[in-house]
């Protein structure tokens, strides 16, 4: 398949520049399976990372105890029945390591790397009215020209920037959960400091303290935690799923999460059941292990009663792990309900309390007020430390793609058109920006359904728009501004019937100061969510603009 050609309808601006049907930013699952996918079709695309190799988000966050936190055997591509067939997972959920080898084995079992560019960031991309063609920049100097942008660029890419003064004076050293470096960090004979309590701390923080003199845990706001359950897969449990493959997939694409493997969702709703047949399903689930639980039942985030049982059950669960009783009511979260915030999956999160070399400093209460020298001043007590890890999270969903000078139809900026927070049609295509596409972007299920199955999905529905301009003889493809604008009123609405807002999160982009207070991600489910993107492409795209 071929489009117009990109070269045809050079102007003076764009005259020499290496012409491409269609550029990919990021090389993580999204790009890696965009590329794979333009290829097929018989298109011109190159890939665009600003890391050293693929693998996006499983690239920069190595640090100690990242992992998968549900079953890898879900958390791979599905479009490939043989490479289901012949990769094989070690753990049930896989390492960084793992995945980042997963990927790389991807990326070379279909020969993609070498349309990929690394260590190259995009920094702009603009839009030729007169030729229909998008002009592509990276911070080393290339300069393309595309018909077709796919921001591949990931829901959690842009580490949030060190938040507090004096972190140059430091004497020891800062290490970042995004940014961790490649070769062995060693703990021993340290004192280490931790910043965050999120996903990322959670799972790092049980490998720091086995190794650290000391671990001082600085904790803003306390998360909820499922014991991850991990541990490794057998021949037989590998044999087993892979006879099944199809069958999951099946109904991973026919549910809301997409996480199906050892628990399907359960349908029921908590108040419908008894207090013993809640108690018996919040077991199974935790025992289960990692995210099943939060699927335990369909209306515990929207209904405040069902939501206080499984916050009470989780709240006992975190009381019994922790001996000192004051430590643990500092862990346990109080204050928004269960679920409105991402869990976390650990492997000895809560346990670690119980060592005598970590220390949980509240930072709510008593605020860090600067990095010193010595360590972090923290009211007026310096806890002097040797490290100091940052695990603070992100400028999630918006700030990768808001970093981009990317300027549309007429010099529309996108900057602007996100200045009151995301809007784009389904979440993937911005009005005013044509052949632009988001995976797993805002207003999307994304971060709320399994990540690989949709970006895959994203992709395969770009791909459909497409064919659709190739077959119709047309250039463009852009969402109309209306049915837009309905769109985000819809992805509004519909946060508002949940409890999402009642939890300070960055779903709701309050982790980052400044941003827009909105929910992120689409929370009508990805089934229903599946079906109005495909009425939309069966139906001819008559909520866009084709020319
Ligand atoms: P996060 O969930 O946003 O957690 C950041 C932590 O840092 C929070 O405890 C936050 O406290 C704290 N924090 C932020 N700024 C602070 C400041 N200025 N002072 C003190 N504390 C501060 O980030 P994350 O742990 O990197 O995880 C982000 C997301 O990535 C997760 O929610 C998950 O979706 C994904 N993730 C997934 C996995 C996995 O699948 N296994 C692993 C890691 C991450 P507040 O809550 O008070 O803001």
């Amino acid at each position: 398949m071929t489009t117009p050609s990109a070269g045809a309808h050079a102007t003076s601006a764009n005259r020499g520049l290496t012409a491409y049907d269609a550029v990919v930013v990021g090389a993580g699952f999204a790009g890696i399976y965009a590329m794979y996918r333009l290829r097929k079709e018989g298109l011109k695309a190159i890939c665009y990372e600003a890391g050293e190799g693929v693998g996006g988000t499983w690239y920069w966050n190595r640090y100690p105890g990242a992992a998968c936190d549900f079953e890898s055997v879900e958390y791979s591509y599905s479009f490939d029945e043989q490479l289901q067939q012949e990769w094989k997972w070690s753990t049930r959920m896989a390492r960084q390591p793992e995945i980042k080898a997963y990927l790389d084995h991807v990326t070379d079992r279909y020969d993609l790397r070498r349309d990929m560019r690394f260590s190259t960031r995009v920094t702009a991309a603009h839009f030729d009215d007169a030729t229909s063609l998008w002009t592509v920049s990276t911070d080393r100097g290339d300069r393309v020209t595309a018909r077709h942008v796919v921001m591949a660029t990931g829901c959690l890419s842009t580490p949030k920037p060190i938040e507090y003064p004096g972190a140059d004076s430091f004497k020891g050293e800062i290490l970042r959960t995004a940014f961790w470096p490649k070769e062995p960090v060693d703990f021993a004979g340290k004192r280490v400091g931790v910043i965050g309590t999120g996903s990322s701390a959670i799972q790092a923080i049980p490998i720091i303290a086995e190794q650290a003199r000391h671990l001082t845990v600085f904790q803003r706001t306390p998360n909820f935690s499922i014991p991850a359950g991990n541990g490794p897969l057998t021949e037989e449990q590998d044999r087993l799923q892979k006879q099944a493959y199809a069958d999951l997939r099946r109904r991973e694409w026919d549910s809301d999460v997409g996480i199906c493997a050892k628990l399907a969702p359960d349908t029921r709703k908590a108040l419908d059941c008894t207090p013993e047949e809640r108690e018996a399903e919040y077991e199974k689930r935790w025992a289960a292990g990692g995210l099943y639980f939060y699927c335990s039942f369909v209306d515990l985030l929207v209904d405040k009663e069902a939501n206080r049982t499984i916050t009470e059950f989780a709240q006992r669960k975190i009381r019994a792990k922790v001996k000192d009783p004051k430590v643990a009511e500092l862990l346990v979260p109080k204050d928004y309900p269960f679920g409105a915030k991402r869990i976390c999956a650990d492997t000895g999160y809560y346990e670690t309390f119980n060592r005598d070399n970590v220390t949980l400093v509240d930072v709510k209460s008593t605020p860090i007020r600067e990095i010193v020298p010595e360590g972090l001043k923290v009211g007026d007590q310096v806890h002097e430390l040797d490290m100091l890890v940052f695990a603070t999270g992100f400028d999630a969903m918006t700030g990768t793609l808001l970093n981009i000078d990317i300027v549309g139809r007429g010099g529309k900026r996108f900057k602007d058109h996100w200045g009151d927070g995301p809007r784009s049609l389904y979440g993937i295509m911005p009005s005013g920006f044509p052949n632009l596409y988001i995976t797993t972007g805002p207003g999307s299920p994304s971060v709320l359904y399994n990540m690989v199955l949709g970006n895959e999905y994203h992709v395969d529905w770009i791909m459909g728009c497409i064919r659709h301009l190739e077959r119709h003889g047309s250039t463009t493809i852009e969402a109309k501004p209306e049915p837009e604008m309905q769109w985000r009123e819809t992805v509004n609405a519909i946060g508002k019937m949940t409890l999402f807002g009642e939890a300070s999160s960055w779903y709701m982009g309050d982790n980052v100061p400044g941003k827009p207070r909105v929910i992120l991600p689409y929370l009508g489910g990805f089934r229903s969510y599946k079906k109005i993107c495909d009425d939309e492409a069966a139906s001819g795209y008559p909520n866009c603009v084709v020319a």
